[in-house]
């Protein structure tokens, strides 16, 4: 459907769970609060919600967390996604590590797509980021085994100042045939308070590395972000970069959290209760006019550059990324 600026907002971003089996810094930080279960959708309650979604013309559903396979029956709410009249993909946003348990029944259950999300291939900083140990190892085995089952697979990486001399090495994975994709670090939650790694000196350190690095028009997925093609790199490098190179008047998502709640823009705390809704008893129909107001203001873009502004004051873990 169409925003109030003429924008095509065809995707929602799903968060299952707020909870997670890490602690990344710029996201959950140790002892942070968890919703209490009853909060939490159930999975019926998302399902409704997603067949008025795509009465809506919403067509790509994209389940994150919190880490989104620490929820129980996540498999099983994929093929039934999948299901839903008009939902034309769904993809998933994960840290990879239960993907080892997991990935057959996701690739079974039609998963359309896989983001992983790695900072750094170097143990031991990867390690002070997340808080666990192995991660890396971990995810170059979800790797391998979500390619090996057919389902494409991307890295996203967040820019941080420390993983700064790491971003080549990670960026193998592209030479090795998967996608990778750095983020620039956003101020939302914990990322207020740390130091970010500037994308376009990221770039310059990767045409170092890989000099005839060039931007190149691929379109991989629903997503914002800028390709770069190499002839030593079999799969892209994208730079998803919204806080220094705004995208704002591209922007086709909106997102749900694990409460139930509309969030029309990453930046702002206003949006639509739609828990309040299911669970007062209202019609499909009028929860579909609460989304197409919500979905109709969407903000024209973000505020980023001045935090202050920002009305936003969740964690990353609850809104999902
Ligand atoms: N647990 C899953 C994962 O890590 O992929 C899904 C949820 S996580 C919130 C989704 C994405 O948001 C991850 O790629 C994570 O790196 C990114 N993220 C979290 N906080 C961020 C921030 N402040 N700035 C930019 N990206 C952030
Ligand atoms: Fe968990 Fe993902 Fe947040 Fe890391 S980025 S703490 S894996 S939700």
């Amino acid at each position: 459907m169409l925003d109030k600026y003429g924008r095509n907002i065809d995707y929602l971003r799903i968060s299952i769970t707020d909870r997670c089996n890490l602690r990344c810094k710029y996201c959950m930080p140790d002892g942070c609060g968890k919703v209490a279960h009853e909060d939490v959708l159930s999975y019926e309650e998302f399902l409704r919600l997603a067949g008025i979604f795509a009465a809506l013309g919403f067509r790509h559903f994209r389940v994150t967390g919190g880490e989104p396979l620490v929820r129980e029956g996540a498999a099983d709410f994929v093929r039934a996604l999948k299901r839903v009249p008009g939902v034309e993909k769904v993809t998933m946003t994960t840290n990879g590590l239960l993907l080892t348990k997991y990935g057959p029944a996701l690739a079974e259950a039609g998963l359309d797509g896989v983001n992983i999300s790695l900072d750094t291939t170097r143990p031991e900083r990867l390690e002070a980021i997340t808080g666990a140990r192995d991660v890396a190892a971990r995810v170059d085995e979800a790797v391998a085994l979500m390619r090996s089952l057919g389902v494409p697979v991307k890295i996203n990486a967040v820019l941080l100042r420390e993983t700064a001399p790491d971003i080549c090495a990670l960026a193998e994975y592209a030479a090795a045939g998967v996608p990778v994709r750095f983020i620039e670090l956003m101020p939302v939650g914990e990322g207020r308070y740390l130091s970010g790694y500037d994308p376009d000196e990221a770039l310059a350190a990767l045409r170092r590395r890989w000099p005839d690095l060039h931007p190149e028009d691929v379109k991989l997925g629903f997503g914002p972000a800028a390709y770069y093609k190499s002839a030593g790199l079999s799969a892209p490098i994208g730079f998803i970069d919204a806080v220094s190179h705004r995208f704002c008047s591209g922007c086709n998502r909106v997102r749900l959290t694990s409460q139930g709640y509309l969030k029309p823009c990453l930046c702002f705390d206003e949006g639509a209760d739609l828990r309040a809704l299911l669970r007062g008893g209202r019609t499909d129909g009028e929860i579909r006019e609460a989304i197409r107001a919500a979905v109709r203001n969407k903000p024209r873009q973000h505020c980023f550059e001045n935090p202050a502004a920002m009305t936003e004051r969740h964690l990353m873990s609850q809104i999902g990324g």
